[in-house]
């Protein structure tokens, strides 16, 4: 057998190129009432034979059958029966060895999708499915980042017992606190929430959890093995491959049925494991590897895709097409998206933008890596420094808001500007403007970033705040300006779910394997920390009717004027008209107060009420007139409206 280095420069020949770059976007099974084609892509095997069987992972192949040779290394095996259900793999002959695989382009498996299933689609599909449709485009993203399983884990959460952390818990749109009919729980709290965005961490099947095993099994999911299958752990049936796929979309339907649109998490940087079914068909193909034969680890879970390649692009691109048009998913969120190809990412965004129409589907990312990477080429990452390079419509996560407002990730002890770190004011106003017009990020728009406090990684907002706020009776005022001053940012709004009721893991970092009894969402901190849910509840519904924050455009930074800044204290007034239409608010004037003391503000001309301050985000509801002077509470954020048209008794 070849090297790994000795295959990449095999694959690196023009030739190879030129015979073997398959153009179709046919791989794997297509399954009708008018037959079934199976097709893979290998184009080094000597001999491949489909098996079939019974069962998703007991017993023999029922029967094998060769596959025939045809163009561009493609391999393939016709028949007139519909083989809806059937299980499958390949046994493929290459140098010498003999390797089992299942199919890397699978839409369906087995029990911990070891064997491919083939499945006649539209025999997936719930009731009503054709008419399925995400809510209307909203005038704010508010990302809502959410594990299937902690959803509705929690035996509090008022869940049937046979859906506890199952994509069937999000069809119940009406769970109550230990069923008592007063506290809404799961998707009936993210409305009242006012979320517009579920985002779900991996459902694409991972291979860290046993799916026939104890049900406590619990794992993030960062870890594919079948990338175009949903998890099977979710499912009700493991056993029966379509019961996952029908669930999956049942959840979809349920959560637009709803009012939310639907990104999914994807892990196209890494596969589990080294030794996956892209390798047993193309033997280091998909990888990357350094000058020396090393693999290169730039994900540190052992290994990169090489995902500038055009099989493996080809590969990435079709699955994402793949997600949004059978699932009818709304969004994509890239995980270490500096492992891809920025040409990838921009050729993506204008795929999804061709089929579905500019901007209708989220596309996004973490624009950095865990270390270097052997990208290949000319090719350069999707990141940070990158920007420049990629499409307005391919956002990133914005770690320098996030670092700005509460301190970095990576060092637990140090601050930000909500938790009392001086010499921030003026990174501060860039948050503000989405970094638009910065030495420190090149973006185009505020389209593109992610602006956010707290995600599945690092510490919860609330847990950082306990380990860097000595006194405990500064940790909500602490959490409420953290929050408004996120909710008061351009660029699109994203959270951890249970942010909002003081999330906590007990001071752990990474709880990717932690028990799912620390991971679960606790339904009753819900109503412990209802104080703090209602200021993120007022903040999300403010935002919603601030054009001049929820602007898009490149020029949306020219809205913010007249900035200030003063040791631990920033603010500005910002434009909040929008085009023709009628706006409550004609202009916003914004104060972060960071300070221990009361600080004091003359307010520009005209006649300012008082939308938001440091006891309620919702004062907006019932405006009060502010004075000239107005004097803003140590550790909280003012948010102001000019309001032209009221005349008031004074
Ligand atoms: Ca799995």
């Amino acid at each position: 057998m070849k090297t790994a280095k000795e295959w990449k420069e095999f694959y690196s020949t023009p030739e190879f190129r030129t015979q073997y770059t398959y153009e179709g976007h046919d791989l794997g099974v297509s399954c009708t009432q008018e037959g079934t084609v199976f097709r893979i892509w290998s184009p080094c095997a000597e001999s491949i034979d489909l098996n079939f069987y019974k069962d998703g992972s007991l017993g023999d192949a029922e029967k094998s059958v060769p596959m025939g040779k045809a163009e561009a290394g493609v391999w393939t095996y016709r028949t007139t029966e519909e083989l809806h259900g059937t299980y499958y793999d390949y046994t493929i002959r290459m140098e010498g060895t003999v390797r089992r695989t299942a199919d890397p382009y699978a839409r369906a498996c087995g029990p911990n999708g070891a064997r491919s299933m083939a499945v006649n689609l539209a025999r997936t599909n719930p009731e009503g499915w054709e008419q399925d449709k995400a809510p209307e485009r909203p005038m704010e993203n508010i990302i809502y980042e959410l594990h299937v399983k902690e959803f509705s884990w929690d035996v509090n959460g008022g869940f049937p017992e046979e859906y506890r952390g199952k994509y069937k818990a999000f069809l119940c749109e009406n769970t109550t606190l230990n069923g008592d009919g007063i506290h809404p729980t799961g998707c009936a709290y993210l409305k009242e929430l006012g979320i517009t965005h579920v985002q779900l961490m991996p459902v694409y099947d991972y291979g860290s959890v046993d799916e026939t095993g104890h049900p406590e099994e619990f794992n993030w999911g960062y870890d594919p093995v079948n990338y175009n299958v949903p998890e099977g752990s979710y499912a009700t049936d493991v056993h029966r491959g379509e019961v996952r796929i029908r669930e999956m979309k049942e959840m979809i339907q349920a959560l637009h049925r709803q009012g939310f649109r639907v990104i999914m998490d994807v892990v196209y940087n890494h596969t589990y494991s080294l030794d996956s079914w892209f390798q047993r068909t193309v033997p280091w193909y998909y990888y990357r590897v350094h000058e020396d034969g090393t693999v290169s680890d730039g994900s540190a879970c052992g290994n990169d895709t090489a995902n500038e390649r055009p099989m493996c692009a080809g590969y990435i691109l079709d699955s994402v097409l793949y997600w949004a048009e059978e699932y009818h998913i709304d969004g994509f969120r890239f995980d270490l998206m500096g492992l891809l190809d920025v040409e990838l990412m921009n050729r993506i965004r204008t795929a999804l933008d061709h089929r579905y129409g500019g901007g209708e589907k989220l596309l996004f990312g973490e624009p950095w890596a865990a270390s270097e990477s052997a990208i290949e080429g000319a090719a350069k990452g999707a990141l940070k420094e990158n920007l420049s390079l990629l499409e307005e419509g391919v956002g990133i996560f914005c770690d320098n808001t996030r670092n700005a407002i509460k301190g970095s990730v990576f060092d637990v002890d140090k601050v930000g500007f909500a938790n009392g770190a001086s010499g921030l004011e003026e990174d501060i106003l860039k948050c503000m403007r989405a970094w638009q017009k910065t030495e420190e990020l090149d973006v185009k728009s505020p389209a593109q970033i992610i602006t956010y406090i707290s995600a599945h990684d690092n510490h919860t907002l609330w847990d950082k705040i306990i380990d860097t706020v000595p006194d405990e009776r500064k940790w909500m005022k602490v959490n409420k300006m953290a929050a408004a001053i996120c909710m008061t940012c351009q660029g699109n709004l994203f959270l951890l779910s249970g942010e909002e009721f003081a999330r906590t893991k007990n001071g752990l970092d990474n709880s990717y394997n932690a028990p799912i009894s620390l991971n679960c969402l606790e339904w009753k901190r819900v109503w412990e920390n209802q104080e703090l849910v209602e200021y993120y509840k007022g903040l999300i519904t403010l935002r919603m009717q601030l054009p001049g924050l929820c602007d898009k455009t490149k020029d949306a930074w020219k809205r913010i004027e007249d900035t200030w800044t003063y040791p631990g204290a920033v603010g500005c007034s910002i434009q909040n008209t929008d085009g023709d239409r009628k706006v409550r608010w004609s202009m916003l004037y914004i104060i972060y107060n960071g300070r221990e003391n009361f600080l004091k503000v003359s307010l520009p001309e005209g006649d300012w009420e008082i939308l938001a301050d440091a006891k309620s985000s919702q004062k907006w509801r019932h405006p009060q007139e502010a004075s000239h002077n107005v004097y803003v509470e140590p550790i909280s954020v003012l948010v102001l409206g000019k309001n032209e048209e009221v005349d008031r008794v004074v």
